[in-house]
């Protein structure tokens, strides 16, 4: 199993049909259409990311599906200030994907300061028993110092009880992906 697919199975464990789920750094759309799927109808997906291009093909990719859709070029780093003020705790699920988009512009990346001011808003988004995945780049150029610095504040932050860190490195490969798994405990 790859692990985008590892990150989905984590989160289709948890979330139910009419969540409020958040797509974190869009891309070509892959986990926004995942998650909407797991959403359903009454389901509300709110996505970021900063390239036009980004929002072009997720949007294309999720023409079909029901949920409530909120696409918007901005920012992971706003997130607190675009979702309204009703979902903030409600959060069931939050998804990123770090790093550059595949087969685009490899200059736009993201980087340690954003992603982290990102992820501190995530941990307040998310409802208790939310949970969110953060994949991390060592492979990428840039990307090593950003899973570095990723990886040691989710560390420290993200500590019973009040969440429950998971993550998986693959043994012998020093510049492949890295999955982190956090999950907000019930206090
Ligand atoms: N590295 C993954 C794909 C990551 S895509 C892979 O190899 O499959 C990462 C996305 O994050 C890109 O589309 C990029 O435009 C977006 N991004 C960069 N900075 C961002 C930010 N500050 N907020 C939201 N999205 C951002």
């Amino acid at each position: 199993m790859r692990l985008t697919e590892v990150a989905q199975h984590w989160l289709a464990e948890i979330i139910e049909q009419g969540d409020a789920v958040v797509d974190a750094t869009l891309g070509n759309g892959a986990d926004a259409l995942f998650l909407a799927q797991q959403i359903g109808k009454d389901g509300v997906l709110f996505g970021f990311d900063v390239q036009q291009q980004a929002m072009d093909s997720s949007q294309a990719l999720l023409a079909g599906e029901p949920c409530q859709q909120h696409l918007l070029l901005a920012g992971h780093e706003t997130m607190k200030a675009h979702i309204p003020r009703q979902f903030h705790g409600n959060i069931k699920a939050i998804m990123f994907n770090l790093g550059w988009l595949p087969n685009s512009d490899k200059s736009i990346i993201t980087h340690a300061d954003t992603t982290i001011t990102a992820l501190e808003q995530s941990l307040e988004l998310l409802a208790p028993d939310g949970r969110m995945t953060v994949m991390v780049y060592p492979g990428h150029q840039g990307g090593d110092s950003e899973a570095k610095h990723v990886i040691k504040w989710l560390s420290v932050i993200c500590q019973p009880p009040l969440f429950n860190l998971n993550k998986i490195v693959l043994p012998n490969h020093p510049t492949a992906p890295i999955l982190l798994q956090v999950t907000k405990l019930k206090v």
